[in-house]
């Protein structure tokens, strides 16, 4: 066994990155364990947009109407694959329960202050540290082509504006106006002035720039096999490259949190929501806003020479096929909308497991089963977005102080953890 850490972090996604950040501002000593290369899991290949916008949650009432219809549509923009699986049915079941406009409401106010400031920490932490990740305000544009569909979120920018974030309903002549390369079938959309975006490799890539030379020690190909338990913490991390020891041990393994949460007793409720994503070299009329497709689900980045499409929510496990069928899908939602949806050569095709929570709020905090674990993981569809936040409420949480957000919305305790 190597000698004590002060703070072992499980998984270097952007989770685990923003958590090594906000701790070695701190003065904290961080030691990052990750199974393949930092970053290569969610945090890869999304769509990069930063969004406050997004704060009500996936469990919309009517949510669970359109998945039993899509189950059997391997291309449907949300589907739940029909399989035998305790956990994932225990989870669908109180993923249903919260498909009521009490909780929908009640989940976005929630959300949303976590979202808020840490879209503003984000915007501070690219300034002060130079991060070259295509960092843009350039808000985004949630569009529609179906008029149904347009005036059935007329109720969001009210909903939002009671979170304290700005959504403007715009009609389709300015959408297009913002947004040339719109085709002429869009019907209005919904401008979110306040989000942000990036290119989120780069942001990973250059977060782990920083934490290296604040002196962060990083073990990449190093696989977690397991725990040994001390009687109300954990002794020793133990991967295929020894064990590590420490005072502090931050677990930020994201979809995969269930897996390894159990060998320590705890059933953390995250089930993997697949999304695909296609990226390009730009097309010669890219947009320059993000831009939300929103009967097909599919989200429009850009960056600098780099264009993406991605999209796509499947509850399948954790299977880890790149389906033709949900690629070719999100190509035909864009062709709907845009007058160039692709872009002349595809540089990768890409699928990333999200972890997914069923009240959509992530899971931060002490773990009262083990007094030296604090949990940072089921970031949903939004861990980019509440990476900063995130690092910086761990932080908080370590050191043992006040937190600039109420710690008790994320903590695990209300899961019994
Ligand atoms: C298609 C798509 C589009 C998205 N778009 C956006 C967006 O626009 N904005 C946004 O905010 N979010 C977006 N998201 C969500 C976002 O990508 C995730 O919420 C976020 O990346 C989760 O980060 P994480 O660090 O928790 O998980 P991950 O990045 O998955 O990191 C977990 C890490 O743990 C490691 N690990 C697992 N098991 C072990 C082990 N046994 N030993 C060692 N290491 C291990 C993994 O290798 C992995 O690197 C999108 C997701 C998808 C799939």
């Amino acid at each position: 066994m190597s000698a004590k850490k002060d703070i072992v972090i499980l998984g270097g996604g952007i989770i685990g990155l923003a958590c090594a950040y906000y701790l070695l501002k701190a003065g904290r000593g961080v030691t990052i364990i990750e199974q393949n290369t930092l970053a290569s899991g969610a945090s890869h290949g999304n769509c990069g947009t930063i969004t406050p916008s997004h704060a009500p949650p996936l469990s919309q009432p009517g949510t669970i109407g359109k998945a039993l219809k899509w189950m059997l549509t391997p291309d449907a923009p949300f589907r739940v694959a029909p399989r035998l699986d305790a956990d994932m049915f225990g989870w669908m079941l109180q993923f249903a329960r919260r498909c009521n406009w009490q909780d929908y409401r009640r989940l976005a106010r929630a959300k949303g202050p976590l979202l808020l400031r840490s879209r503003d920490l984000l915007g501070e932490l690219v300034r002060r540290e130079n991060l070259d990740c295509h960092y843009a305000e350039s808000g985004t544009i949630y569009v529609h082509r179906d008029e149904a569909a347009f005036e059935a979120m007329s109720f969001m920018p009210t909903l939002l504006a009671d979170c304290g974030i700005v959504m403007q309903r715009i009609d389709a002549q300015r959408c297009r106006a913002m947004e040339p390369t719109l085709n002429d079938s869009i019907v209005g959309g919904y401008w979110n002035p306040g989000d942000t975006r990036l290119r989120p490799d780069r942001y990973a890539a250059e977060l782990a720039r920083v934490v290296k030379a604040l002196g962060a020690e990083i073990h990449e190909g190093t696989t977690i096999a397991g725990f040994r338990r001390g009687a109300d913490n954990i002794d020793a991390v133990l991967t295929d490259h020894g064990e590590f020891a420490a005072d502090d041990i931050v677990f930020a393994l994201g979809a995969w949190s269930p897996k390894l949460g159990r060998q320590l007793g705890l059933r953390i409720p995250i089930q993997p929501g697949k999304g695909y994503s296609i990226t390009y070299t730009q097309p010669t009329r890219a947009p320059r806003i993000p831009l939300s497709l929103r009967e097909r689900s599919v989200c429009v980045s850009v960056w600098e020479g780099g264009y993406r499409l991605g999209s796509t929510m499947e509850f399948a496990g954790y299977d880890a096929t790149l389906n033709r069928a949900r690629i070719d899908a999100i190509k035909r939602g864009a062709a709907e909308y845009l007058i160039e949806p692709e872009g002349p050569v595809v540089t990768e095709e890409w699928f990333g497991w999200r972890p997914m929570t069923y009240d959509d709020l992530p899971i931060i905090g002490r773990a009262k089963q083990c007094k030296n674990l604090l949990l940072a993981t089921g970031h949903s569809m939004l861990g980019v977005t509440m990476s900063a936040a995130t690092g910086e409420l761990v932080a908080q949480l370590v050191a043992g102080g006040d937190t600039a957000l109420d710690a008790a919305t994320f903590s695990p305790a209300r899961f019994g953890l």
